[in-house]
């Protein structure tokens, strides 16, 4: 099959989340399975133009939308070690910008006709290279519109080029909708017949979440869990109705992990490298982590690691209420993340409370990232949603016990601490249900005495995480198997 995948983000080339992991690693598992697949993203000014040997494609595209005209041109690469071909939208006036999407804690205002215009672009770029995909792959809200468009939009409909293509839609974090006002309607190019309940419409304003999960012709997201969630008010952000509406086009492939990237034994970013067979450099890494730290070097002291986003979603607000009584017990925490300045503020003040009970590094690092997943001896993930996550299967990987609320693709992945799982060494992580710090602090005290207590029962426990295999090509399956279904469709409207 010929399948475009079209993200905001990509590793290596720009990476604000997991959406970024799972774009890099996607195509590579597909290309395995013989796919013609290529990536298409925006040239953000993050993008290393010459690290990457961005080479120009095409010079010069008109892009119109609505009543105006924007310049475009096309850069094109491939993804490292592969002939995976990128494509690159520039528009240096849209990308050459610090961040992604949001400066200082703010969106971009014209974030919605940013991501309009890629879209469009994205597919003019198609035809002007006269490679017509049989599915094209979009991934969250900044991708919406190439559905939108390809149904809507007069000209593209018009065009027999574009007329078989089939939409997959990813949804990778339901809360982020690319929301705006009413009036950028005629802004991205698109008609006011389109302004009502089952179209775009979000009580008044234009949601393109909602744009991307009308349009497309099947929807897909993170995990199984996240996919039934979604589907009720409490975790549908206002689109529960329509997911319901669209429950038979909707499924879960949980994300894999590319283990070429995320595997002590190979990984160069780590102090040392370890395997399940020989964990004895696992206690190098974590005395490394405890040194850089400034901690004491305690190699029984049990070091709980966090890497992610300071945001409400990832269980940072029952965290504040219980890091307190968490502080009180025999634990250090290391802590990498950015994001909501209330929670730089709440632990730069926490980590000079307890200098000798954490490190906290607010900042976006990744080789302290795979450092932290190496060195610690559990991961905390208390996240109120997870779509999917990544974090706690890289923490399999590295022997590192997760620690998760029961949600998403953290229900999915982590089988919990019971006397019967243990017993059968299928444990691989400790987990509560209730969104509650209670629930938080004593899932944490329960990880915290096996681990001082139960030193077998934690090898165990390590062992089972270890072997657990999430890599690519179980979901990539799923993917094409979804894409074959989608492509036999167009042969047969009915
Ligand atoms: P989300 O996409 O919701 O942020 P995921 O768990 O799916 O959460 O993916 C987060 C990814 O971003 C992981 O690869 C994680 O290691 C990485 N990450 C998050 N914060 C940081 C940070 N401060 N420094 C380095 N990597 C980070």
């Amino acid at each position: 099959m010929k399948i475009l995948i079209a993200s905001p983000e990509v590793v290596p080339f720009a990476k604000t989340g997991g959406l970024a992991d799972v774009a890099g690693s996607l195509p590579k598992a597909l290309a395995k399975q013989r796919h013609d697949v290529r990536v298409i993203m925006p040239r953000y000014r993050m993008v290393d133009a010459s690290k990457f040997g961005l080479t120009r494609l095409m010079p010069e595209l008109d892009v119109v939308l609505g009543s105006a005209s924007y310049k475009a041109a096309v850069d094109s690469s491939t993804m490292p070690g592969t002939n995976i071909p990128v494509y690159f939208i520039v528009n240096d006036g849209f990308f050459d910008r610090d961040e992604l999407y949001v400066l200082e804690g703010k969106d971009y205002p014209d974030n919605s006709l940013r991501f309009a215009f890629f879209c469009m672009a994205a597919l003019q770029m198609l035809r002007g290279i006269g490679w017509q995909p049989e599915i094209i792959h979009c991934n969250d809200w900044q991708t919406a519109l190439i559905p939108t468009y390809l149904k809507n939009h007069p000209e593209l409909r018009a065009d027999s080029f574009y007329r078989s293509i089939k939409v997959l839609y990813s949804v990778h974090n339901l809360a982020y909708q690319g929301l705006c006002e009413r009036d950028a309607l005629p802004t991205i190019g698109l008609g006011w017949e389109l302004f009502h309940m089952e179209g775009l419409e979000f009580y008044g304003k234009v949601n393109l979440m909602k744009a991307g999960i009308v349009y497309a012709d099947a929807i897909s997201t993170v995990s199984r869990q996240y996919a039934e969630e979604i589907q009720t008010s409490e975790y549908g952000s206002g689109l529960d109705g329509i997911l319901r509406a669209r429950a038979n086009r909707l499924t879960g492939i949980l994300n894999g992990i590319d283990y070429d990237d995320w595997n002590p034994e190979i990984d160069s970013l780590i102090p040392a490298t370890y395997s399940a067979t020989d964990l004895a450099n696992k206690a190098v890494c974590k005395r490394e982590l405890q040194r850089y730290s400034q901690l004491p070097e305690e190699p029984r002291t049990p070091v709980i690691g966090m890497v992610s986003r300071l945001a409400d979603q990832k269980g940072f607000d029952i965290l504040a209420e219980a890091i307190e009584r968490m502080m009180q017990m025999d634990l250090q925490l290391v802590l990498l993340g950015t994001g909501d300045p209330k929670y730089h503020e709440l632990f730069s003040a926490i980590g000079k409370k307890y200098p000798e009970k954490t490190g906290i590094h607010l900042k976006f690092d990744n080789r302290m990232a795979h450092w932290i997943e190496a060195g610690s001896d559990m991961f905390l993930m208390p996240s109120r949603y997870e779509p999917c996550g990544l974090n706690q299967l890289y923490s399999l990987r590295y022997g590192t016990i997760p620690i998760v609320r029961k949600t998403g693709g953290l229900a999915d992945s982590i089988t919990p601490v019971t006397p019967a799982t243990m017993q059968r060494g299928q444990a691989t992580g400790f987990v509560f249900t209730r969104y509650k710090a209670e629930d938080l602090l004593r899932t944490v005290k329960r990880a915290v005495v096996m681990y001082r207590e139960d030193a077998a029962g934690w090898q165990k426990l390590m062992q089972a995480a270890m072997r657990k295999d999430f890599s690519w090509d179980a979901s990539a399956r799923k993917y094409t198997k979804l894409y074959e279904s989608l492509v036999k469709e167009s042969s047969n409207p009915d």
